[in-house]
Formats: C-alpha cells, sequence, structure tokens
C-alpha cells in the first residue's frame, strides 16, 4: 500500500517510509491509497472473535502486503494484551471504556503499535540505536514511554515542562528506567516542542544519530485505534442490540475520530459520529460555519483536548474530499465549557454511579443531549477517571479507587535529567548519548 501526502506536493510513499517519517516531507499528513472494505462474513462473525483477532484482521487489510502475516499478528497480540474494552451501561447509553493499557487512556493502543512497527522497520533497515524524541505536555509522553518500554533498538527521550505536569503523568514517564529517559525542561510545553523541533533540524545531530518523532499523526498510531470500534460494535451485536449506531468522541486533536471514520469506510455500519470538544471548539465552529479558523488553545479541565489546530482536521477534509456538506452530515459537533463538564460529572455520578472522567464528560453529554429514538448510543470514556483524580475528586466528592497500575507508578521513584531550555545544552546532550 502507498500513502500520500494530504498536500498532495510529493509523491507517495511505502508504509516503512510513512512511518520511520511521520510527516511527509510537504508537511502533509500520509493516507493510505486505499481503504480496504472487509467482506460481509466479516461483519457477520465479528461477535464471535475475540479483540485481538478482529484487530488482526483490519489491521491486515491496511498492512498486509508490507509487513508479513505472523509478524503482524504478533504485534497485534502485543499491543491488545491487556484487558479488553469493554462496553458498559450507562443508563440507557453504553461507554467503551478504553482505559485498560499501561496508562489509563486510549492512546496506549496506538503508542503500543507504533512502537512495534517501528521496531520491526528499524531492524528491516539493520539499524540499532534509534532515538525517539517527544515533547510532552503530559499524556503523550506517558503513552509513548510506555509504548515503547523494552522495545529493542530505540531509546525514548521525554521533554516535560518542569511543574506543569501533574504528579500521576510525571510518575508515568520517570519511574521506567530501561530504554526511556525523561527531560526536565526548566521551561513550558513549547520550550519543549522548540528543543525537539530544532534537533530535527539540526544538521550535525542529524549525521551523528538517527533521531525520530513518535509524533500521534504518525498513521501507525492513529490507524490502529480503529481495532476498537469494530470491538464495541461486536459487543453490542453479541448484546443483541440493533439500532442504528452513533458513536461519541471526545476530540482533541482528532486521531481518534479520524480513526473511527476509517473504520466506517472499511464497512463498519456506524451511522453517525459526535465530536465532543471542549472549549477549544475549532472543529464545532467549522461544521456550523465551513470556516476553519485555527487559534490558541486554552487551558481547560480536559486538557488532552485542549488543542487550538488539530492535526487530523487535513486527514478528515481530504476523506471528504473537503465537502463541508458532507462532513456535516456524517459528523455533528458539541462544545462544553468547565462549568458543563463538571456539572456533567457530578451529576451523572449521583444519578447513575458512573465516574467520568473529564474528556469522557464530553462525550457522554453530547450524545446524551443528540441521541435520538431508536439509535444505539456509545461514548468513547478515553482515560480512567483517577488519572485525573486531582480535578475529578473535588468535583464528584468522592475519592477515586486507583488502578492497580496507576498505583504502581505512583509506587516508583522518579528520575529525570534538568535541562534548560537553551538549544546547545540539549544537543550536548543528545551528541554525549
Ligand atoms: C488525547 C486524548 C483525547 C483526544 O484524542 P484525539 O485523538 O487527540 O482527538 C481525549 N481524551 C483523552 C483522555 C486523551 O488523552
Amino acid at each position: 500500500m502507498k500513502y500520500y501526502s494530504t498536500q498532495k506536493q510529493v509523491s507517495p510513499v511505502g508504509l516503512q517510509q510513512a512511518v520511520v517519517d511521520g510527516l511527509a516531507a510537504d508537511r502533509g499528513l500520509f493516507m493510505p491509497e486505499q481503504i480496504p472494505v472487509l467482506p460481509a462474513d466479516f461483519f457477520e462473525n465479528i461477535d464471535r472473535m475475540s479483540f485481538q483477532e478482529m484487530s488482526y484482521q483490519v489491521a491486515h487489510a491496511f498492512f498486509g502486503a508490507d509487513v508479513e502475516a505472523d509478524v503482524l499478528k504478533d504485534l497485534v497480540y502485543e499491543t491488545l494484551c491487556f484487558e479488553t474494552p469493554l462496553v458498559r451501561v450507562v443508563d440507557s447509553i453504553y461507554s467503551l471504556e478504553l482505559f485498560h493499557g499501561p496508562t489509563a487512556a486510549f492512546k496506549d493502543v496506538g503508542a503500543r503499535f507504533m512502537a512495534r512497527l517501528l521496531a520491526y522497520f528499524i531492524q528491516k533497515q539493520g539499524q540499532s540505536d534509534v532515538h525517539v524524541l517527544v515533547a510532552t505536555s503530559g499524556d503523550t509522553g506517558s503513552a509513548v514511554a510506555n509504548g515503547f518500554l523494552g522495545v529493542d533498538g530505540i531509546r525514548v527521550h521525554v521533554l516535560y515542562p518542569k511543574g506543569l505536569v501533574s504528579d500521576i503523568q510525571e510518575k508515568q514517564f520517570t519511574t521506567l528506567g530501561q530504554n526511556i529517559r525523561s527531560l526536565e525542561v526548566d521551561g513550558t510545553f513549547d520550550d519543549c516542542q522548540a528543543l525537539v523541533k530544532s534537533a530535527f533540524m539540526d544538521s550535525e545531530l542529524k549525521a551523528h544519530m538517527n533521531l525520530t518523532s513518535a509524533n500521534s499523526i504518525n498513521v501507525a498510531r492513529f490507524l490502529p485505534q480503529a481495532f476498537y470500534y469494530f470491538n464495541a460494535y461486536a459487543q453490542l451485536k453479541r448484546a443483541g442490540l440493533q439500532g442504528p449506531l452513533v458513536v461519541s468522541v471526545p476530540s482533541g486533536n482528532f486521531g481518534n475520530l479520524t480513526a473511527g471514520l476509517f473504520a466506517k469506510k472499511m464497512g463498519l455500519p456506524i451511522e453517525h459520529f459526535i465530536a465532543a470538544n471542549n472549549r477549544n471548539d475549532i472543529f464545532f465552529e467549522y461544521l456550523k460555519t465551513g470556516t476553519y479558523h485555527p487559534r490558541p488553545s486554552v487551558a481547560t479541565l480536559a486538557n488532552a483536548m485542549d488543542v487550538g489546530d488539530p492535526s487530523n482536521f487535513a486527514r478528515i477534509l481530504d476523506l471528504y474530499k473537503h465537502s463541508h456538506a458532507d462532513i456535516a452530515s456524517e459528523i455533528s459537533g458539541a462544545r462544553y465549557d468547565d462549568r458543563q463538564i463538571a456539572d456533567c460529572m457530578l451529576e451523572t455520578m449521583r444519578n447513575t454511579g458512573y465516574q467520568l472522567d473529564p474528556h469522557g464528560a464530553c462525550g457522554y453529554r453530547a450524545l446524551r443531549e443528540q441521541l435520538k429514538e431508536g439509535q444505539v448510543g456509545v461514548f468513547l470514556e478515553t482515560a480512567h477517571p483517577a488519572k485525573f483524580k486531582d480535578t475529578v475528586e473535588p468535583i464528584i466528592g468522592q475519592k477515586l479507587e486507583i488502578p492497580e497500575t496507576l498505583q504502581q507508578f505512583m509506587n516508583g521513584v522518579k528520575q529525570s535529567i534538568a535541562m534548560s531550555t537553551r538549544f546547545e545544552d540539549f544537543k550536548r546532550y543528545l551528541l554525549d548519548l
């Protein structure tokens, strides 16, 4: 399969290059030239397949021509070795709980898959010492660090702003050891990102070492997120639920929602999507007006969705051939401010006993408000509420139970390297590795 750039200024490339480069040379996002449609018997039998089995079929449809079957199968099964995400009833709608991976959020799936696929390609190219640089405001760093933990031939360097990430988040990447290092930067997230960008542009560094990124726009990170849409459908089918399916997705960079759109194009019967935003409502405004106005993000309770210029918007435009009418007919929007998010968390807790995290709360509320008679509604609960304990507990007035995986991080010992915001210092660190 070839992958073209959404900017269409460069020639299509193979999967290997798309994964190793991440971004196309013209700064566009890679898109597969075809979206394979799965056969009818796949959907007939889907309720009898395990999550791993159906995911392998999905992965095979995209990557089967580029990765040997047994390698790909191992890759999918290793990616999904943790507990299968379950659909849970909350009142009359369904929550798909995507928080059973190591960092208790959905990004684990894409990060683990990408780490393994990248390692496979690097080995194929005969490289052994590849360095992944990742700047994080909290959540991406932990998913990437844990996704790459123990993966041969790759070392990860996480840059994060000192004092600006939560305790749990910090512990999730600073306590790992092995092939993961953390740099505590005396600055902001933007400073971290600037250091990483400068490193990629530095010719001396490039000549000296193999540097790559684990950006969320990588095809190997966003496509595997399609797996759990199939899983949700299979579980509902198993439960005998029929009726048009509506999926509500808490969205920031729109990778998760885009993966859902791919699942639909592969034949999965999803009738409608809801993109739930916080106050960073650029997509919501686009749906309303037809014009896209990116702007700087604002901080909200649902901070993993604080994105002012969602990268995957380019993929959505491309999927729908830039037709605003088509996009708006399949996806509807919603946006909530912090007050509404907090109210929703508290009310849902009181009325149903269900503990939402701030991101899932956006998805839940949007689904509640927009689901029509006869439709079956699922919202994605993108993280375990305990991941945002300090935000959630005061709002719902209850202590949260911390899952074992998160607790283990809390017991770990933080190890990080202090770093200034000066590029010379960061460059010295890299050259000395
Ligand atoms: C990253 C993230 C989101 C947003 O997902 P996108 O793919 O960026 O739209 C939502 N919720 C949580 C908990 C996240 O970590």
